[in-house]
């Protein structure tokens, strides 16, 4: 086999054989067939796109290039739960304590921040202490132990995704699905889960912006989950203005421990119920989504979600105080509330604004590496569909100086847009795919 006639194949619009993506993914993986190569193959794919049994065979391929967890020590089942990233999307923070309060011990491997999207590390790693890189070891043996444990990617998980998604993202050959479904799925499967939960974001802060794309997206990753035995529900979620109303890794830690108490924000709230739910229907511990809701408002109400958050974060290292001491996170110094501009109702949230905002302030990256700043953000004081009066704090920033307070003022009042009539928030859910 040669790698030129792969690529050739694919450029031509011919379907691959699994036995050729199988060479050309372990080429690439081992360094054989070069970055040239691989770069016209993906742009090859995106223009001519996979079928389902080609998008199924890249997963494989891309598993077979690492290893793959043995979860079954922590459990039968365990359900994994993944985003394909957002603004607020702080989901995982208190989801996790919740489902594994409820009995459902759960194991995760997350990312970090990039572009406008923020990362489930960076949030963890602003509680002082808390160790993100778990070894596999430490990783299932927290999971026994406490039933709840999260680390970063390992590099023996999928290694081939790594490094094919480091070339698609400076070829410009991100934005295909085949290559989307596969680089997610592939480290998913490689995790070890057997059923998953994807909580799919649509708008103007997430990948896809429209719903035909997210549900063509999940459609294809069910199908590849279900063509290598494992469940999958993917969840269509708004991503059109962020989720909850903090926006920064600390502030995102201390919303999420306000839920977790059984306050915060209700989109947020009821948004950690849906994807909740799932993970307890697919994780056999409930039989109807109302079940699997009761289960985890329990949670909620007796204080366990929020024990188990506490345990959590001991068992990683990290400083529990902050669950009762919220100032031991991060503080920014300078926290300016803005007052609206204007009295009526807000009509839209530019997600990707506010994303963009805070990526300025120092809460996220623009390349990978770069360092953060865990205490700047912004904290909505008001979402669509609410009525404001003039005056009102409008959000509150925490920056790091005046000069990017300032500059963040400008940008975040320019990203909501005003109605004299009443609006209606977007849908927090439009749809929920569930496998057979
Ligand atoms: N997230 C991933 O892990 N891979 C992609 O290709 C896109 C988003």
């Amino acid at each position: 086999m040669r790698a030129v006639d792969i690529i050739a194949k694919k450029r031509d619009g011919l379907p691959l054989t699994a036995e050729e993506i199988d060479f050309f993914v372990q080429g690439f993986t081992s360094g054989e067939i070069p970055d040239y190569q691989v770069s016209a193959w993906a742009m090859a794919v995106l223009l001519r796109g996979m079928t389902v049994q080609e998008a199924i065979d890249l997963t494989m391929a891309m598993v077979r290039s690492g290893i793959t967890l043995d979860l079954s020590s922590v459990a039968p089942v365990v359900v994994d739960k993944h985003s394909s990233g957002g603004v607020g999307d702080k989901t995982t923070l208190a989801v996790l304590p919740m489902v594994s309060a409820a009995g459902l011990p759960v194991v995760k491997m997350s990312g970090r921040g990039l572009g406008f999207s923020g990362g489930t590390l960076d949030k963890l790693e602003s509680i002082p202490g808390f160790n993100v890189s778990l070894s596999v070891a430490e990783l299932l043996a927290n999971a026994r132990r406490y039933g709840i444990a999260l680390s970063g990617q390992t590099p023996e998980l999928a290694p081939a995704d790594g490094k094919l998604y480091a070339l698609r993202d400076v070829t410009a050959t991100v934005p295909s699905l085949p290559l989307i479904a596969s680089s997610i799925m592939s480290k998913k499967i490689a995790g070890g889960a057997q059923a998953i939960v994807l909580d799919v974001k649509v708008g103007r802060g997430a990948f896809m912006e429209t719903l035909e794309e997210a549900r063509a997206l999940a459609q294809l990753m069910i199908r590849i989950g279900e063509g290598v035995g494992r469940r999958v529900t993917a969840v269509l979620s708004d991503m059109n203005q962020p989720l909850g109303r903090a926006v920064g890794n600390a502030l995102e830690v201390m919303e999420a421990l306000e839920t977790l108490r059984g306050g915060g924000p209700p989109d947020f709230r009821e948004h950690c119920l849906v994807i909740g739910a799932e993970m307890l229907l697919l994780g056999g511990l409930a039989r109807s989504p109302e079940e699997a809701r009761d289960k985890l408002l329990k949670t909620l109400e007796d204080g366990s979600a929020l024990d188990k958050f506490r345990i959590w974060v001991h068992a990683q290292g990290g400083d529990a105080r902050v669950v009762d001491e919220p100032a031991l996170l991060p503080q920014a110094p300078v926290i300016e509330p803005t007052p609206a501009p204007r009295s009526g109702y807000v009509a839209g949230i530019d997600a990707r604004e506010v994303g963009l905002t805070a990526v300025d302030l120092g809460a996220g990256r623009q390349r990978k590496g770069e360092p953060i700043d865990p205490a700047v953000g912004i904290v909505l004081g008001a979402k669509v569909g609410q009525y404001v009066t003039a005056g009102k704090t409008l959000f509150t920033v925490h920056a790091r100086d005046k000069t990017s307070a300032s500059a963040a003022r400008g940008r975040l009042l320019a990203a909501y847009s005003w109605s004299e009539e009443p609006t209606s928030p977007p849908p927090l859910i439009y749809e929920i795919l569930r496998g057979c």
